[in-house]
């Protein structure tokens, strides 16, 4: 191994901002559950290692977005020989499950961030309720004044920290509880996984013998119905012997559609708290945290402006931070005011940059449970015919791609299969309000 790069970036931040573009590249949840633990491991000649907590999330990644990485990767450390290579690390993970012996298939999917602790979390005006609730159900957990908890909030606004912070929490104060902490994207993997090896049975009891549920962002669920059902019984039993529960989701659950009557009223009938964006002041308190948490500082007026330019997204603040931080360690320079405004067009001309193919494909492969590399392949699998369709469609309706340049971004296709492809969708949203809908919500999801 050696340090070959012949870049000035240190890998490290190199790594950090391939991240930074994945991040805005991703949905969240599939961002948080596979790529926010990966760290950069070592590089060794073009080979550029990073180091995610299992084998499973490492093949995962390199299937899925491997293609996107690579080019960021070679983007940002400016060398067009490197090679992303995904390995896992041979300790387990972060478990879920606590208390457990072995590693369960929850522990295996789900990580928990260290460092999203209430210590961390800035509460302001903007999501008081929300942590109030999260405290008092990590204090009390299953006390009807808070059980089910339910939050909701958008993009970035710290959901998934807070909920953490109660599996943290937890571990810290009561290392007798038993929690669980997953994604509802994950829950349904386990689901499907356990349904194909016919261990329902077991899983099912892996759930019962938890004292905290925290389920994170449960808008996932929409339209799954054989999900729902599951969740359906896994909450009434749960809540019957007194566990506590915890949502988080984008929307409130009476827009999570569509989710059955039953779980809608059942998910609002504890404490529901929505976090709005920050205002100013806890804007300022979260980079005055952030900058300290890195062992930087930031001039006085740099903070200001950062604090009135990025006001919508706390995980954007946090990226300008860290491309500020990586800029100055890498140039040995402190930070200023010219530095900070390219960081923050970078990291909101990102999100701007959202809708390109890759990302499309990506969307798309993830509202059909199929991969981005089976989309763009000569496969004629049925089962990817669809999601294909699809996505042609909306590259078509959100990029200025023309029918050829279309075609030529999926294996061996012309533009007369694009132009099938446009159609046929069109007319299936006419036949079928489902589809329709879905459809729309893509689109909704890509220029949100
Ligand atoms: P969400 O799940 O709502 O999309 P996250 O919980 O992932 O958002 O938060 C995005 C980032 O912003 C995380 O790194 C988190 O630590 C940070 N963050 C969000 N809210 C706060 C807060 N109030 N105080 C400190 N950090 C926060
Ligand atoms: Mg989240």
């Amino acid at each position: 191994m050696q340090p070959s790069i012949s870049s000035e970036r240190d890998p490290s931040a190199i790594w950090a901002a391939c991240l930074d573009t994945a991040r805005t590249a991703l949905p969240p949840t599939s961002f948080d559950t596979w790529l926010s633990e990966s760290v950069f491991e070592a590089i060794d000649g073009q080979q550029f290692l990073v180091r995610f907590p299992n084998e499973f999330a490492a093949r995962w990644v390199k299937e899925h977005w491997g293609e996107m990485l690579q080019a960021s990767l070679r983007e940002s450390s400016g060398r067009q020989d490197l090679r992303l290579v995904c390995v896992g690390s041979p300790a387990p993970p972060v478990a879920a499950f606590k208390a457990q012996p072995a590693p369960q298939p929850a522990a295996r999917m789900s990580f928990i961030s260290p460092s999203y602790t209430f210590e961390r979390f800035v509460a302001g005006p903007s999501n008081q309720l929300a942590h109030a609730g999260a405290r008092a159900a990590a204090r009390d957990p299953g006390s009807p004044s808070h059980n089910p908890l339910f939050i909701y909030g958008g993009v970035g606004l710290g959901k998934t920290h807070l909920i953490c912070a109660i599996a943290n929490e937890i571990r810290r104060t009561s290392p007798d509880r038993r929690f669980l902490y997953l994604s509802a994207e994950a829950f349904l993997k386990l689901l499907v996984t356990a349904i194909m090896n016919q261990t329902t049975t077991e899983l099912r009891r892996q759930y019962l013998e938890v004292d905290l549920l925290l389920l994170d962002d449960v808008q996932f669920l929409a339209g799954k119905e054989g999900t729902q059902d599951e969740i359906f019984h896994r909450f009434n039993e749960l809540y019957q012997n007194g566990r506590q529960i915890v949502l988080t989701s984008d929307r409130p659950p009476s827009e999570i559609a569509p989710l059955q009557e039953r779980l809608v009223s059942r998910f609002q009938s504890g404490l529901v708290a929505d976090i709005q964006p920050p205002d100013y002041e806890t804007r300022l308190a979260i980079l005055q945290l952030k900058t300290r948490d890195r062992g930087v500082h930031f001039p006085q007026d740099v903070i200001d402006f950062i604090a009135t330019s990025v006001k919508k997204n706390i995980r954007q603040l946090e990226s300008v931070v860290n491309r500020l931080f990586a800029e100055s360690t890498t140039r040995g320079v402190p930070v200023d005011m010219q530095m900070a405004k390219n960081a923050i067009t970078t990291v909101i001309g990102a999100q701007l940059q959202l809708v390109t193919p890759p990302t499309i494909v990506a969307a798309v492969a993830e509202a059909f449970s199929v991969s981005p590399a089976q989309i763009r392949s000569a496969t004629r699998r049925r089962e990817v015919l669809v999601p294909r369709q699809v996505a042609m469609y909306l590259i078509r309706e959100l990029t200025d791609l023309s029918l050829k340049d279309i075609g030529n971004f999926f294996t061996g296709r012309d533009h007369s299969t694009v132009l099938n492809s446009i159609e046929r969708v069109n007319s299936l949203q006419q036949a079928d309000p489902v589809f329709k809908r879905t459809i729309q919500e893509l689109m909704n999801r890509l220029t949100g």
